[in-house]
């Protein structure tokens, strides 16, 4: 099989330091050697050249939590109550033309390749969506589940079952507030990878805690349905209570933990997917970014939906993660490849250049910075984007 050198003025290999004039060689789909370019060049001297000035050589970005169906509902709506939130993207899907999710689901999936995402969880929530994603790239879908009542749990499970059967990456049990808790227990049961929404917001906390507040009283009014029983604590110990935190647990958000959970969530050795930009943008609240990765808890970073956070950007997210967690541009860049990879369950397969991981990567032209890591921060769009050794986008393709 022919080799390719790819080589870069940094090679960014995630796991080690960056190496300047550093490059790696891929065989087929796989990378079969990483180092400096003079080195890889005398040890595969057949190997076809492909040299990248001025950028950044990084694996392919996991952009750790997506809603690509929510691709083309517009901007988000303006911040505000997280009730009222909610409550607009519920019109929007509802007033959306029906049988459009496919389309919304192949642009979204195409501007993550344009932006080098490589690897994507996505929340699959419509039916048909799935026949959007494109063959490059790793689409790892989590079919949504809401079943706010037991008699509704038997057809919520059947209906995510039929959704993306092909790209199934585990399920995902929307949030506290829409899940009752035999629902819960449900998709425990199936003993897959589970996502979950927690503790996003305030109006969560004080449902799950009491039943009530603006969860009850606005969402549930206005759709005029009865919410599911509130469990009666924090959602972080409810999850813990019903068997269905451990090592194949992954939480979307986790803005409003405490100390105790942090530490319940590292015993666990369940992953944590941050939203930063979601977070500002809906209420202004931070996740504790730094007491995560300092507890040892597996954290990825995810765009979420365009609604919230504004749109794709995972580069984006990394800037926000500094400059809202304390993170170091190393930690930011690493929670968006290797962190990624660890939550999802995909080892070293992914998110680091290492012989035998998917040559996924990016080259990415470096911004002004003082070290590698802040010029990729600094970087814009990539120059170039491959997956599994393949172009995919830019000068690549
Ligand atoms: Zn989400």
């Amino acid at each position: 099989m022919a080799e390719a050198l790819v080589s870069a003025s940094w090679l960014v290999p995630v796991e080690g330091p960056p190496v300047e004039g550093g490059g790696l060689v891929c065989s087929g789909d796989r990378i079969v050697a990483v180092g400096r370019k003079r080195d890889l060049s005398r040890a595969f001297p057949a190997a076809v050249r492909n040299d990248w000035p001025g950028c950044a050589l990084i694996p392919g970005w996991i952009n750790a939590h997506a809603h690509l169906e929510l691709t083309d509902l517009g901007d988000p709506p303006p911040p505000g109550d997280f009730a009222g939130w909610v409550l607009e993207v519920i019109r929007r899907k509802r007033a959306a033309p029906p049988g459009g999710w496919a389309r919304a689901v192949a642009r979204g999936a195409r501007r993550c390749l344009d932006l080098g995402q490589t690897t994507v969880a996505d929340v699959a929530g419509c039916d048909g969506g799935a026949a959007g994603y494109p063959a490059a790239g790793r689409w790892c879908a989590f079919p949504e589940v809401i079943a706010e009542r037991p008699d509704q749990v038997a057809a919520a499970l059947a209906r995510a079952d039929a959704r993306a059967p092909e790209h199934r990456w585990g399920l995902s049990p929307h949030a506290p507030y829409t899940v009752c808790g035999e629902a819960l227990a449900a998709v425990r049961d199936r003993g897959g990878r589970l996502m979950i929404h927690v503790a996003e917001s305030t109006e969560e906390i004080a449902f799950c805690r009491t039943g009530g507040g603006p969860i009850r009283d606005r969402l549930f009014r206005t759709i005029g349905q009865a919410p599911p029983v509130a469990p009666g604590c924090h959602p972080v110990v409810w999850l813990d209570r019903a068997g269905a935190l451990g090592p194949a647990t992954i939480l979307v958000h986790c803005v409003h933990v405490g100390a105790d959970h942090v530490g319940l969530l590292r015993a666990r050795g369940a992953g944590v997917v941050l939203c930063p930009r979601s977070n500002r943008h809906l209420s202004g609240a931070r996740a504790p970014g730094r007491a995560f990765l300092d507890a040892g808890v597996a954290v990825g970073l995810g765009t979420d939906s365009p609604l919230s956070s504004g749109g794709l950007d995972l580069l984006g997210e990394m800037r926000v993660a500094v400059e809202d967690y304390g993170w170091r541009p190393e930690e930011a860049v690493r929670a968006a490849t290797r962190g990624g990879a660890a939550v999802l369950g995909l080892g070293r397969a992914v998110g680091a250049f290492v012989p035998g991981a998917r040559a996924d990567m990016l080259a990415l032209p470096l911004g002004p910075g003082r070290d590698p890591w802040e010029r990729v921060l600094a970087g814009e769009r990539p120059a170039a984007v491959w997956s599994g050794g393949r172009p995919v986008a830019g000068g690549a393709a």
